[in-house]
Protein backbone atom coordinates (compact mmCIF):
# COMPACT_ATOMS: atom_id res chain seq x y z
CA UNK A 1 0.00 0.00 0.00
CA UNK A 2 1.71 3.25 -0.86
CA UNK A 3 2.30 5.69 1.57
CA UNK A 4 0.17 9.08 2.04
CA UNK A 5 2.54 12.17 2.07
CA UNK A 6 0.52 14.81 0.86
CA UNK A 7 0.78 16.05 4.48
CA UNK A 8 4.24 16.57 3.92
CA UNK A 9 3.20 19.86 1.75
CA UNK A 10 0.31 20.79 4.52
CA UNK A 11 1.03 23.51 6.62
CA UNK A 12 3.00 22.76 10.03
CA UNK A 13 -0.02 23.97 11.85
CA UNK A 14 -2.51 22.06 10.35
CA UNK A 15 -3.98 18.70 11.82
CA UNK A 16 -3.12 16.91 8.49
CA UNK A 17 0.62 17.63 9.48
CA UNK A 18 0.48 17.09 13.05
CA UNK A 19 -1.13 13.49 12.23
CA UNK A 20 1.41 12.65 9.15
CA UNK A 21 4.42 13.10 11.46
CA UNK A 22 3.00 10.83 13.65
CA UNK A 23 2.63 8.65 11.17
CA UNK A 24 5.84 8.87 9.85
CA UNK A 25 7.55 8.44 13.26
CA UNK A 26 5.48 5.10 13.87
CA UNK A 27 5.96 3.87 10.58
CA UNK A 28 9.98 4.14 10.61
CA UNK A 29 10.35 2.72 13.96
CA UNK A 30 8.06 -0.17 12.95
CA UNK A 31 10.95 -1.15 10.66
CA UNK A 32 13.64 -0.56 13.19
CA UNK A 33 11.54 -3.03 16.03
CA UNK A 34 13.55 -0.71 18.91
CA UNK A 35 11.87 2.61 20.09
CA UNK A 36 15.45 4.13 21.52
CA UNK A 37 17.21 3.90 18.18
CA UNK A 38 18.30 7.25 16.65
CA UNK A 39 17.35 7.80 13.12
CA UNK A 40 17.81 10.13 10.75
CA UNK A 41 16.06 13.30 10.96
CA UNK A 42 14.40 14.37 8.01
CA UNK A 43 13.79 18.28 9.00
CA UNK A 44 15.08 20.98 7.33
CA UNK A 45 17.43 21.92 9.39
CA UNK A 46 19.49 18.39 9.71
CA UNK A 47 18.26 17.26 6.44
CA UNK A 48 19.08 13.78 6.99
CA UNK A 49 22.30 14.49 8.23
CA UNK A 50 21.95 13.92 12.13
CA UNK A 51 20.84 10.79 13.58
CA UNK A 52 18.36 12.04 16.76
CA UNK A 53 15.64 9.67 19.16
CA UNK A 54 12.13 9.42 18.23
CA UNK A 55 11.28 12.64 20.96
CA UNK A 56 13.67 14.79 19.19
CA UNK A 57 12.98 14.17 15.50
CA UNK A 58 8.95 14.06 16.72
CA UNK A 59 9.29 17.90 18.02
CA UNK A 60 12.14 19.26 14.81
CA UNK A 61 9.85 17.80 12.10
CA UNK A 62 6.37 19.62 14.40
CA UNK A 63 8.34 22.75 14.75
CA UNK A 64 11.40 23.29 12.09
CA UNK A 65 9.20 20.69 9.18
CA UNK A 66 9.66 17.88 7.26
CA UNK A 67 12.01 18.30 3.77
CA UNK A 68 9.57 18.92 1.09
CA UNK A 69 12.00 16.94 -1.32
CA UNK A 70 12.26 13.87 0.70
CA UNK A 71 9.37 12.09 -0.70
CA UNK A 72 11.03 8.55 -0.33
CA UNK A 73 11.58 7.56 2.91
CA UNK A 74 14.63 4.93 1.55
CA UNK A 75 16.48 6.01 5.36
CA UNK A 76 13.44 5.05 6.97
CA UNK A 77 12.36 2.03 6.00
CA UNK A 78 10.72 2.47 2.92
CA UNK A 79 11.71 0.11 -0.10
CA UNK A 80 12.81 1.54 -3.30
CA UNK A 81 11.99 -1.53 -5.17
CA UNK A 82 8.19 -1.41 -4.27
CA UNK A 83 7.96 2.09 -4.95
CA UNK A 84 9.57 1.58 -8.72
CA UNK A 85 7.62 -1.58 -9.21
CA UNK A 86 4.35 0.04 -8.38
CA UNK A 87 4.79 3.22 -10.72
CA UNK A 88 5.75 0.82 -13.19
CA UNK A 89 2.47 -1.00 -13.14
CA UNK A 90 0.54 2.03 -13.53
CA UNK A 91 2.52 3.65 -15.93
CA UNK A 92 1.63 0.53 -17.88
CA UNK A 93 -2.12 0.63 -17.36
CA UNK A 94 -2.43 4.26 -17.87
CA UNK A 95 -0.91 2.89 -21.60
CA UNK A 96 -3.55 0.23 -21.58
CA UNK A 97 -6.66 2.97 -21.33
CA UNK A 98 -5.40 5.05 -23.85
ZN1 LIG B 1 16.03 17.72 12.78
Amino acid sequence: MPIDKSWMRSGRSTHEYFTGVANFIDYTYKQLKYDDMKIYCPCIKCSNRDRRVRDEVHQHLLFKGIRHDYTRWYLHGEDEDNDSAESEIWSQLMTCMV
